[in-house]
C-alpha cells in the first residue's frame, strides 16, 4: 500500500530512518486504513502516494525535529484514525501511547490495527475537556500531541492539562498563521506553557507544515480545561 521509496526519500530529508519491521507495521496500518475507509469515513486521502506523504511522512518527519526519549508517555489528543499517534507507536513500540478521541468508532479502528500488529496501547473514548480534569490523565504525560484538531488557543486548553511540568505539547498543523499563534500566546502562558520552538517546513514542494513545541513550565490552574461549551463560547483571550 505505502510507496516505500517515496516514504524513505521524504523522511530522509528530515534525518529520519525507519527499520523494515516498522515499515511492515506501518504498511499494514495503511492497508487497513484504506480498506476500512470504504465502509466508514476515516480519511479523505486514499491514493497510495498521497497516503504515504500526507499522512505517514508528515507524522514521521516529527522524529527529525523532536527528541522522543525511550519509553516516553504520550497522549494523542483527537487522534481520529491514528495520526500522529499510531504512526509514532508502530515505528517506536517502546512509546507508552494513549489514544484519545470523542468518536468511538475511530478508536475501534485503532484497536483493530493494534490487535493486527500486536502492539499495545491505551485507548480512551472521551472529550479532551473531560479527560483533562480526570486525575488518571491529568499531568501524567511527557508529551501531548495533536494534529488538525482545533485552533491553537483551544487546543492548548485541551492539551496542556495532560502534560507533566517539564513535558511538552506538540501541535502539528498543515498551515497555521502567525496571527493564530500570536493570539494563543496568552492562553499558553495561563495554562502553564511557553513556546519553545516554532518550525515551518516543506514536507515536499509546496506542502507547508508547521510544528509548534510548547514546553510545560508550571502546573495548569485547576479551573482548566473548562467545559466544552465555555471553551467554544469564551476562548481564553
Ligand atoms: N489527528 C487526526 C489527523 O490528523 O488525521 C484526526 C484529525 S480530525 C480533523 C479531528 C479529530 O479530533 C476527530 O476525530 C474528532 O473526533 C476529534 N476531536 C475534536 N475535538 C475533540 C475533543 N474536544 N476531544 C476529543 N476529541 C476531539
Amino acid at each position: 500500500m505505502l510507496n516505500k521509496e517515496l516514504l524513505y526519500a521524504t523522511i530522509q530529508k528530515f534525518g529520519v530512518e525507519i527499520d523494515d519491521n516498522a515499515f511492515k507495521r506501518l504498511d499494514k496500518y495503511a492497508e487497513m486504513l484504506v480498506e476500512t475507509n470504504k465502509s466508514f469515513n476515516l480519511t479523505a486521502i486514499t491514493e497510495p502516494d498521497d497516503v504515504t506523504v500526507k499522512h505517514f511522512a508528515d507524522c514521521l518527519a516529527l522524529f527529525g525535529m523532536v527528541d522522543i526519549p525511550e519509553n516516553a508517555k504520550i497522549i494523542d489528543v483527537g487522534t481520529g484514525a491514528g495520526f500522529p499517534g499510531l504512526v509514532f507507536l508502530l515505528t517506536r513500540p517502546d512509546i507508552k501511547m494513549t489514544f484519545l478521541d470523542s468518536t468511538k468508532k475511530k478508536l475501534g479502528f485503532i484497536q483493530n490495527v493494534l490487535d493486527e500488529t500486536g502492539v499495545k496501547a491505551e485507548v480512551v473514548h472521551a472529550r479532551a475537556e473531560e479527560a483533562g480534569q480526570n486525575p488518571q490523565y491529568r499531568e501524567k504525560y511527557d508529551f501531548a500531541t495533536a494534529r488538525a484538531v482545533a485552533n491553537l488557543t483551544n487546543l492548548s486548553e485541551y492539551c496542556l492539562p495532560f502534560v507533566k511540568v517539564g513535558g511538552e505539547f506538540i501541535s502539528m498543523k498543515a498551515a497555521a498563521s502567525d496571527d493564530e499563534i500570536k493570539s494563543a500566546e496568552n492562553a499558553i502562558g495561563l495554562l502553564g506553557g511557553k513556546i519553545k520552538n516554532d518550525t515551518v517546513f516543506d514536507l515536499t514542494e509546496e506542502m507547508p507544515r508547521r510544528i509548534i513545541e510548547i514546553k510545560k513550565i508550571s502546573q495548569t490552574p485547576t479551573k482548566y480545561p473548562r467545559p466544552s461549551a465555555k471553551i467554544a463560547k469564551n476562548p481564553i483571550k
